[in-house]
């Protein structure tokens, strides 16, 4: 079978860009539209909770290079509104024709029951400015949600000297990429770097954008508060469809939504098949937008896909990154491999192990990149625990 003849990219963002790129590097010739509902120039995210929100990289820094040159037509600041099958239609009326469909449009910050106007999200780099004008000229800092988000921001407000407090939920921060054991290692870098960190903590509302009420009665108030609960998959506009996308569109293994012809999903908004849990997942992690990209592009340009990758996220906080290869979540036990961070000694050099039965399906490192990258291949090989080499 041929290649189609003309690929309609929705969604600007790294999946959007990524395919484009892949897509020119698999030799594919034809027509390539990418629409995007945000004015700016594409620009990737990471660094938005990072760089850009410390102020040590100016907006421009963070924005992709490689669509330089790739004859692609952009149609930016404009959002789909629809798809049908071969068209997506863009809010000004334009209805772009593909024999191809790579949905890309990410996901959306997720907001609280009562959220006033004024509690900031962290999503976009309009959000970022926001927010990094907001700590500008402030003293305190409220974070509801411990995830890497805001880790991340509760780390670089403690570098400008703020005070800051986290709410979680959850019994240990960063849980959902770490489990409880390496979460619990998040947790002290928060508090050893002077972070107010409420555990199990259950938010009752807002009394205003400044004031969070507990359901224990607490009310705590800060200069900026900030909630990073997550973020919910950009489908609104393919709510004529009838596709079921609320938990993500869901993909078989090559990107191909499922009840929509000609249509792939890359990236935070797909919910792609995984064998190894039997459903459909979504990521949600830089790396694997970009091996989904790379899949998706040479499905559609007929040439030979890559070979899987093993599974990378990172974090940078306090000082130093967090990294994790594999996939912890399929883990039923975690154990130290290097460092003393688990026996109360420093967090930085501590790489655990996370052992499905005898083989080991990922690792987390604090500060650690060096022991970490010898068990990239044993993780993709999901050594047996005997292979291992003690540190
Ligand atoms: C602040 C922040 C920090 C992060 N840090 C890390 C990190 O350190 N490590 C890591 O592994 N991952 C990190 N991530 C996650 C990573 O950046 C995301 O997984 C990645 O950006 C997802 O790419 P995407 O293309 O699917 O979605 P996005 O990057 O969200 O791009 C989607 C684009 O589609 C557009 N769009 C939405 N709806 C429509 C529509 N109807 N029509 C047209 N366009 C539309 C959006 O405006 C957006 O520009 C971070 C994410 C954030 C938000």
């Amino acid at each position: 079978m041929k290649p189609p003849r003309g690929v309609v990219v929705v969604g600007a963002g790294l999946g959007g860009v990524r395919t484009v790129a892949r897509l020119r590097g698999a030799g594919y010739r034809g027509e390539i539209t990418l629409a995007g509902a945000e004015p700016h120039a594409p620009y990737d995210r990471p660094p938005l909770s990072k760089q850009i929100l410390t102020g040590h990289w100016p907006p421009e820094r963070a924005r992709f290079r490689e669509l330089a040159g790739l004859d692609v037509r952009a149609r930016l600041g404009v959002p789909a509104v629809g798809w049908r099958e071969g068209v997506v239609e863009l809010a000004d009326g334009t209805e772009l024709a593909a024999e191809a469909v790579v949905v890309a449009t990410g996901a959306q910050a997720k907001t609280l029951p009562g959220q006033p106007d004024g509690v900031h999200a962290l999503r976009t780099m309009d959000d970022a400015l926001a927010l990094r004008a907001a700590l500008a000229g402030a003293g305190s800092l409220l974070v509801v949600g411990a995830g890497f988000i805001g880790a991340e921001v509760a780390s670089a407000a403690r570098a400008r000297g703020m005070e800051v407090t986290v709410l979680e939920a959850l019994e240990v921060p960063c849980a959902r990429a770490l489990g409880a054991e390496a979460g619990a290692l998040c947790g002290r870098l928060l508090t050893e770097a002077g972070v107010d960190l409420r555990l199990g903590a259950r938010l009752s509302g807002f009394a205003d954008a400044a004031t969070v009420e507990l359901a224990d009665g607490t009310r705590l108030m800060a200069d900026v508060v900030l909630v990073g609960v997550g973020a919910a998959p950009a489908v609104d506009w393919l709510a004529e469809t009838g596709v079921d996308a609320g938990a993500g569109l869901r993909c078989d293994e090559r990107g191909r939504v499922l009840g929509m012809p000609a249509t792939w999903a890359v990236g935070d908004v797909a919910a792609w098949a995984d064998p190894l849990r039997g459903k459909h997942f979504r990521y949600e992690h830089w790396t694997s937008v970009t091996d989904q990209a790379a899949m998706v592009a040479a499905d559609i340009a007929r040439v030979k896909p890559p070979a899987p990758a093993v599974p990378y996220v990172w974090s940078d906080q306090f000082g130093l990154k967090i990294q994790v290869l594999g996939r912890p979540e399929l883990a039923d036990e975690v154990v130290p491999l290097h460092g003393d961070g688990f026996t109360g000694g420093p967090v930085r050099g501590t790489v655990a192990g996370y052992f499905s039965g005898e083989r080991l399906v990922g690792v987390a490192g604090f500060g650690a990149p060096k022991p970490l990258a010898r068990y990239r291949a044993l993780v993709a090989a999901n050594a047996l625990r005997s292979e291992i080499p003690l540190a």
